[in-house]
Protein backbone atom coordinates (compact mmCIF):
# COMPACT_ATOMS: atom_id res chain seq x y z
CA UNK A 1 0.00 0.00 0.00
CA UNK A 2 1.22 3.53 -0.86
CA UNK A 3 0.38 5.93 1.67
CA UNK A 4 1.63 9.62 0.98
CA UNK A 5 1.55 12.13 4.35
CA UNK A 6 1.01 15.29 3.94
CA UNK A 7 2.44 17.89 6.82
CA UNK A 8 1.89 21.72 6.34
CA UNK A 9 3.93 23.91 9.13
CA UNK A 10 2.42 27.35 9.71
CA UNK A 11 5.16 29.94 9.92
CA UNK A 12 5.10 32.97 11.84
CA UNK A 13 8.06 35.09 10.46
CA UNK A 14 9.09 38.63 12.05
CA UNK A 15 8.52 41.34 9.40
CA UNK A 16 12.16 41.28 8.60
CA UNK A 17 11.97 37.80 7.52
CA UNK A 18 8.66 37.98 6.18
CA UNK A 19 10.72 40.46 3.69
CA UNK A 20 13.07 38.00 3.08
CA UNK A 21 11.02 34.92 2.41
CA UNK A 22 8.82 37.71 0.28
CA UNK A 23 12.35 39.13 -1.50
CA UNK A 24 13.33 35.15 -2.11
CA UNK A 25 9.61 34.43 -3.94
CA UNK A 26 10.04 37.27 -5.85
CA UNK A 27 13.34 36.12 -7.04
CA UNK A 28 12.40 32.30 -7.36
CA UNK A 29 9.72 33.63 -9.83
CA UNK A 30 12.32 35.39 -11.62
CA UNK A 31 14.44 32.66 -12.40
CA UNK A 32 11.66 30.29 -13.39
CA UNK A 33 10.43 32.76 -16.05
CA UNK A 34 14.02 33.55 -17.41
CA UNK A 35 14.13 30.17 -17.49
CA UNK A 36 10.96 29.32 -19.37
CA UNK A 37 11.33 32.61 -21.64
CA UNK A 38 15.34 30.78 -22.46
CA UNK A 39 13.39 27.57 -23.13
CA UNK A 40 10.43 28.48 -25.17
CA UNK A 41 13.07 31.04 -27.66
CA UNK A 42 15.25 28.26 -27.72
CA UNK A 43 12.88 25.80 -28.67
CA UNK A 44 11.29 28.39 -31.52
CA UNK A 45 15.00 28.97 -32.99
CA UNK A 46 16.46 25.48 -32.70
CA UNK A 47 13.24 22.85 -32.42
CA UNK A 48 15.03 21.27 -29.56
CA UNK A 49 15.15 22.62 -26.15
CA UNK A 50 18.49 23.04 -24.81
CA UNK A 51 20.58 22.03 -28.14
CA UNK A 52 21.40 25.67 -29.05
CA UNK A 53 22.62 26.64 -25.51
CA UNK A 54 24.54 23.53 -25.25
CA UNK A 55 26.26 23.82 -28.91
CA UNK A 56 27.18 27.99 -28.31
CA UNK A 57 29.01 26.74 -24.61
CA UNK A 58 30.68 24.05 -26.26
CA UNK A 59 32.22 26.23 -29.29
CA UNK A 60 33.00 29.13 -26.60
CA UNK A 61 34.46 26.26 -24.72
CA UNK A 62 36.70 24.78 -27.23
CA UNK A 63 37.69 27.83 -28.87
CA UNK A 64 39.19 28.74 -25.12
CA UNK A 65 41.19 25.63 -25.67
CA UNK A 66 42.37 26.37 -28.52
CA UNK A 67 40.21 24.13 -30.59
CA UNK A 68 36.94 24.46 -32.90
CA UNK A 69 33.64 23.14 -32.50
CA UNK A 70 32.60 20.34 -35.12
CA UNK A 71 29.21 19.18 -35.54
CA UNK A 72 29.03 15.97 -37.55
CA UNK A 73 26.00 15.23 -40.25
CA UNK A 74 25.08 12.28 -38.05
CA UNK A 75 21.92 11.71 -40.13
CA UNK A 76 24.42 10.64 -43.61
CA UNK A 77 27.21 9.66 -41.83
CA UNK A 78 25.13 7.16 -39.83
CA UNK A 79 28.50 6.26 -37.23
CA UNK A 80 26.43 3.62 -35.77
CA UNK A 81 25.93 1.72 -39.17
CA UNK A 82 29.32 2.65 -40.64
CA UNK A 83 32.61 0.24 -40.46
CA UNK A 84 35.19 2.54 -39.01
CA UNK A 85 37.37 0.29 -41.37
CA UNK A 86 36.07 0.09 -44.57
CA UNK A 87 33.55 2.78 -44.45
CA UNK A 88 30.85 0.19 -45.40
CA UNK A 89 27.05 0.48 -43.69
CA UNK A 90 25.94 -2.20 -42.01
CA UNK A 91 22.44 -1.74 -40.27
CA UNK A 92 21.54 -2.18 -36.65
CA UNK A 93 19.52 -2.42 -33.98
CA UNK A 94 19.50 -0.68 -30.83
CA UNK A 95 19.81 -4.38 -29.49
CA UNK A 96 23.26 -4.91 -31.35
CA UNK A 97 25.92 -4.06 -28.90
CA UNK A 98 28.70 -5.20 -31.33
CA UNK A 99 29.22 -4.07 -35.43
CA UNK A 100 30.62 -7.10 -37.61
CA UNK A 101 30.99 -5.45 -41.10
CA UNK A 102 28.61 -6.78 -43.79
CA UNK A 103 31.59 -6.15 -45.73
CA UNK A 104 32.56 -10.43 -46.90
CA UNK A 105 36.15 -8.71 -47.34
CA UNK A 106 36.42 -6.46 -44.38
CA UNK A 107 34.46 -8.35 -41.61
CA UNK A 108 35.64 -6.09 -38.85
CA UNK A 109 34.31 -6.62 -35.31
CA UNK A 110 34.33 -4.34 -32.61
CA UNK A 111 32.27 -2.65 -29.97
CA UNK A 112 29.48 -0.68 -31.46
CA UNK A 113 30.16 2.73 -29.67
CA UNK A 114 34.20 2.30 -30.14
CA UNK A 115 33.58 1.36 -33.79
CA UNK A 116 30.80 4.38 -34.19
CA UNK A 117 33.63 6.96 -31.91
CA UNK A 118 36.06 6.17 -34.54
CA UNK A 119 34.01 6.62 -37.54
CA UNK A 120 33.17 10.14 -36.27
CA UNK A 121 36.88 10.33 -35.42
CA UNK A 122 38.04 9.45 -38.71
CA UNK A 123 35.09 12.13 -40.06
CA UNK A 124 36.07 14.88 -38.55
CA UNK A 125 40.05 14.15 -39.26
CA UNK A 126 39.08 13.55 -42.79
CA UNK A 127 38.24 17.58 -42.30
CA UNK A 128 41.75 17.98 -40.55
CA UNK A 129 43.71 16.93 -42.76
CA UNK A 130 41.56 18.21 -45.82
CA UNK A 131 44.47 20.86 -46.05
CA UNK A 132 47.22 18.67 -46.06
CA UNK A 133 49.10 15.87 -48.08
CA UNK A 134 48.22 12.99 -45.50
CA UNK A 135 46.43 9.99 -47.59
CA UNK A 136 43.81 9.57 -45.00
CA UNK A 137 40.66 8.58 -47.21
CA UNK A 138 38.35 11.51 -47.38
CA UNK A 139 34.83 11.28 -47.09
CA UNK A 140 33.25 13.03 -49.99
CA UNK A 141 29.49 12.79 -49.44
CA UNK A 142 29.60 15.02 -46.09
CA UNK A 143 27.32 18.13 -46.90
CA UNK A 144 29.26 20.83 -44.47
CA UNK A 145 32.68 20.06 -45.58
CA UNK A 146 32.95 23.01 -47.74
CA UNK A 147 31.71 25.13 -44.53
CA UNK A 148 34.51 23.39 -42.27
CA UNK A 149 37.03 23.99 -44.86
CA UNK A 150 36.13 27.67 -44.48
CA UNK A 151 36.03 27.93 -40.74
CA UNK A 152 39.05 25.99 -40.14
CA UNK A 153 41.17 28.68 -43.04
CA UNK A 154 39.95 31.71 -40.58
CA UNK A 155 41.24 29.99 -37.54
CA UNK A 156 44.18 28.57 -38.29
CA UNK A 157 46.96 27.69 -40.55
CA UNK A 158 46.49 28.81 -44.46
CA UNK A 159 46.72 25.98 -46.97
CA UNK A 160 45.51 26.08 -50.14
CA UNK A 161 41.36 25.54 -50.62
CA UNK A 162 41.54 25.03 -54.50
CA UNK A 163 41.30 21.60 -54.79
CA UNK A 164 38.43 21.55 -52.70
CA UNK A 165 35.97 23.76 -55.85
ZN1 LIG B 1 34.15 -3.05 -42.81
Amino acid sequence: MNITRRVTFRIYPSKAQAQKLSYWRAMHKELYNAALYQRKTEYQKFGEVGFGIIGGFLTYKVAEAGGFYLELPTQSLKPTQRCAKCWELTPKTLADRTHVCSNSNCKHEEDRDVNAAQVNIIWARGQELACSDAELPIPTSCPSMKQMGAKKRQKHRPCDPSWAG
